[in-house]
């Protein structure tokens, strides 16, 4: 199976706190994994490293076969600039808590923002598609809303889809319902399912054990900076091996 997503060794510090103290992942292209463990624990540290949102003391992260951040030439490593970093962030699509949709733009806009401005493609061609993604995440009808007058949860479907317009190969998810009122989570968890089951590759952040269990292939259990036990889904949760997993599982289910 393709390896879509690599990281090895990957170490992270903000001053003297080192907060990812030696990350090793691996995502098949198709797999969903979901990232699991306590607040602070470097989780979302750990996706902002993959999207080169962070830079890394050590280690390394591949993204479909390519070294995030960097450009190998004559046998060295050379950062890369930050127009080449943003050519390889399209290949990743990021859902945050926080929807961070354009307040004074449709939904239908918000989808077409970035095909049409970065990508610089025809109009009619990203409008179709945006109408077909917002048909995907069920919000067809409210093509013409303006965020705020949507729902918690058709916003963060409303992201979703602003997330697939670029047609990344990888999909990253940081606790993308806990920011919902509790009747909300549903209608996303299950648009996010459809999109495993239609092959998407993803690392979800979440607390949502019921959704690991069902829809991840994968579960990755972090504490303190570091990978604790990793596994498949069902068997992970329902037989911890760590006691830090156990307790944590305690907690959330
Ligand atoms: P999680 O997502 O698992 O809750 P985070 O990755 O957000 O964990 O944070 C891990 C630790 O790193 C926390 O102690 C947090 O305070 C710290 N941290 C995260 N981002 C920064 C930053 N930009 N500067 C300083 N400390 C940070
Ligand atoms: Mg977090």
């Amino acid at each position: 199976m393709n390896e879509l997503l690599v990281a090895r060794g990957v170490r992270k510090s903000f001053g003297k706190v080192e907060v990812l103290k030696g990350i090793d992942l691996t995502v098949h292209a198709g797999q969903v994994v979901c990232l699991l463990g306590p607040s602070g624990s470097g989780k979302s540290t750990f996706l902002r490293c993959v999207n080169h949102l962070e830079r890394l003391d050590a280690g390394e992260i591949w993204v479909d076969g390519h070294l995030v951040g960097y450009r190998r030439s004559g046998g060295r490593k050379y950062e890369m600039r930050p127009r080449e970093v943003a050519d390889q962030r399209r290949d990743i699509g990021m859902v945050f808590q926080r929807f961070n949709l354009f307040p004074h733009r449709t939904a239908l806009e918000n989808v077409m923002e970035a095909p049409t401005y970065v990508l610089g493609r025809p109009r009619e061609a990203v409008r179709q598609e945006a109408l077909d993604l917002l048909r995907r995440v069920g919000l067809e009808e409210r093509a013409g809303h303006r965020p705020g007058q949507l729902s918690g949860g058709q916003q963060q479907r409303v992201a979703i889809a602003r997330a697939l317009a670029m047609k990344p190969k990888l999909m990253l998810f940081d606790e993308p319902t806990s920011a919902l009122d509790p009747e909300l989570v549903g209608e996303v968890l299950d648009v996010m399912k459809d999109l495993a089951a239609a092959g998407m590759t993803m690392v979800v952040v979440t607390h949502e054990i019921g959704f690991a269990r069902e829809v991840a292939d994968h579960v990755v259990f972090m504490d303190d900076g570091l990978v604790v036990e990793a596994g498949p889904a069902a068997e992970l949760i329902a037989r911890p091996r760590h006691e830090r997993t156990r307790a944590f599982l305690a907690k959330v289910l």
